[in-house]
């Protein structure tokens, strides 16, 4: 089966100063496989934005290979870096990060011009977004007129609009409450699952990881099964 990302052997130190080095990565060796939701565990500060921002290439590891889709991309230029970035990966973190001055289908449909897309067929995909998330009635709204939960909606849309291959996401739900976070967590399984795209999720959330297809934990730089 096609690997959408593969981390062989990645490494990742922090230099602060000899002798203090924080060695985050330790030869770390991930594969995500087509249509794979891989849940990644770690407590706080064991390197999960670290695994995520390489995986997304947003940062480079010390030592190691990054292939998106089966592509080696560790040294590639980083006109080509962000051209993968913009077409092929989609990020979601914790906080929405939708912009405050544009309303929520203003937010789906300005990634897409960016793209190249016609704005008819822009407003016409952002307006499919909304609807598989129920949140056609907000398609008007600005964040601030939104709830919680539906402005982490509208982000998983943005992640979405241009149909990446992979889906990186960062506690997709973890500034929500409890129950916030189950109904609007399954709303996005069920977008990665209907696009037949992998994802590699990072949570805390033991409940949500069960709805993945696996787990792997982050322990002392290494990555285990779980
Ligand atoms: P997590 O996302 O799991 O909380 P991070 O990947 O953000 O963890 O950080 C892992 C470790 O590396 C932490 O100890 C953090 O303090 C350290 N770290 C992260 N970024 C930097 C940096 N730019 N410089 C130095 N240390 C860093």
């Amino acid at each position: 089966m096609t690997d959408i990302l593969a981390l062989n052997n990645v490494s990742k130190t922090y230099k602060l100063g000899q002798p203090n080095q924080i060695s985050v990565l330790d030869k770390v060796n991930l594969k995500v496989r087509k249509g794979e939701v891989v849940g990644l565990i770690a407590p706080s500060g064991a390197g999960k934005s670290t695994l995520l921002h390489i995986a997304g290439l947003l940062d480079n590891p010390d030592d190691g290979q990054i292939k998106i889709n089966n592509v080696d991309h560790t040294n590639l230029h980083d006109r080509k870096r962000t051209k993968t970035r913009r077409q092929d990966i989609g990020f979601i973190y914790q906080f929405h990060h939708l912009l405050p001055e544009f309303t929520a289908i203003e937010n789906l449909i300005l990634p897409q011009l960016a793209d190249g897309v016609k704005t008819s067929n822009a407003m016409h995909r952002a307006m499919e977004l909304l609807v598989s998330v129920n949140l056609e009635n907000r398609a008007y709204h600005r964040p601030a007129e939104l709830s919680g939960g539906e402005q982490q909606r509208v982000a998983f849309c943005r992640a979405m609009v241009n149909s990446p291959k992979l889906l990186l996401a960062d506690e997709p739900t973890g500034n929500l409450d409890p129950d916030t976070a189950m109904h609007v967590f399954k709303l996005l399984m069920q977008l990665v699952r209907k696009t037949g795209m992998s994802a590699l999720i990072a949570t805390h959330n033991y409940e949500l990881s069960k709805l993945m297809d696996r787990q792997v934990a982050l322990q002392k730089g290494q990555l285990v099964e779980v």
